[in-house]
């Protein structure tokens, strides 16, 4: 296929070479990374998008989205499709959708799960709003460069569905970080912990597979010196985009509102240290701060 791709950064890059390594024909632009070998490098959006059958773009936010999509749209081929892979909010995901089909165009909304290891691997799961028969076009697509697709219904549904499984992440992430520093203070080994909650009702992702204690439990970021993995700003910005879609659609998410003020001050409190770590050091800012 002949695809443009905007947005070649940390999950863009390897997801672009993945398309190459497979056959495609890939036209990239990104004014700041450098585009993966084989990505035919572009002086612009536009120039990416012209004759492309699909445009994907992998953008940090959705005001981002927004100015590149309306540079892409007028370049793009008649029925081709518009593929946003990036997190956004709902909002900036129909607004494009809306402009994109307004111009004869057909778009899609789809968030990723699986992080930059996902992207290298070609194993990340895509969450896709927007019509079916754009999905029948991106699916050979979704094969490279995922494990799995699922189609979540229409235009912003794909971000609705990210956004919803990242406010869960963030709360179960934040309740097993405190769950394990009530433990140590309790004198509960950290094996004991772990083995029991992993395997009862307390399990979930965040104990059983990404462990936020280091030393026990599959190996994750916390055997790294929680270099990330998920950084605690990324997950920071999901949380802060459910909030939004919450106050939206005047939805009551107070554990997701918990999860976010947890977060907030994680990453931009005074005298705090998460950015730039893993999201499960909350854990040891658990430990060291104690009860306020
Ligand atoms: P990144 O910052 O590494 O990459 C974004 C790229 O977009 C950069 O290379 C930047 O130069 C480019 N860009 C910015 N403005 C542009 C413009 N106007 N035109 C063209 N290119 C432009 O970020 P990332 O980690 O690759 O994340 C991309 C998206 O994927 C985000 O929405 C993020 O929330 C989402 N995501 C990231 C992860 C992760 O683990 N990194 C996991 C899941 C989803």
């Amino acid at each position: 296929m002949k695809i443009g791709f905007v947005g070649l950064g940390n999950m863009g890059g390897p997801m672009a070479a993945n398309l190459v390594a497979a056959g495609h024909a890939v036209a990239g632009y990104d004014p700041v990374s450098v585009l993966p070998e084989g990505v035919r490098p572009c002086a612009d959006a536009a120039q990416a998008a012209a004759g492309a059958e699909v445009v994907i773009t992998m953008l940090p936010s959705g005001d981002v989205l927004r100015g590149v999509a309306a540079q892409l749209v007028p370049a793009m081929a008649p029925g081709a499709v518009l593929l946003d892979c990036s997190t956004v909010d709902v909002d900036s995901a129909r607004a494009v959708a809306d402009l994109a089909a307004a111009a004869g165009l057909r778009a899609l909304d789809a968030p990723v799960s699986g992080g930059v290891g996902g992207a290298a691997a070609g194993t990340l799961t895509f969450m896709v709003g927007g019509p079916s028969d754009a999905v029948e076009t991106a699916r050979p697509l979704f094969d490279v460069m995922g494990a799995r697709m699922v189609h979540c219904g229409p235009a912003g549904n794909g971000q609705a569905a990210k956004i919803c499984n990242n406010m869960i992440l963030g709360a179960t992430m934040a309740v097993t970080c405190e769950a394990f520093a009530l433990a140590d203070r309790l004198g509960l080994e950290r094996q004991a912990m772990f083995d029991v909650v992993s395997t009862s009702s307390g399990n979930s992702w965040s104990i059983s597979t990404y462990c936020p204690a280091p030393g026990v439990g599959p190996v994750s970021p916390a055997d790294n010196d929680y270099r990330p993995g998920f950084a605690a700003e990324l997950m920071l910005k999901d949380l802060r985009l459910s909030q939004q879609a919450a106050v939206q659609v005047d939805a009551d998410t107070p554990l997701g509102a918990c999860a976010t003020t947890l977060y907030e001050n994680f990453v931009e409190g005074p005298g705090e240290d998460g950015r730039g770590r893993d999201f499960s050091a909350l854990l040891a800012r658990f430990e060291s701060h104690g009860r306020r």
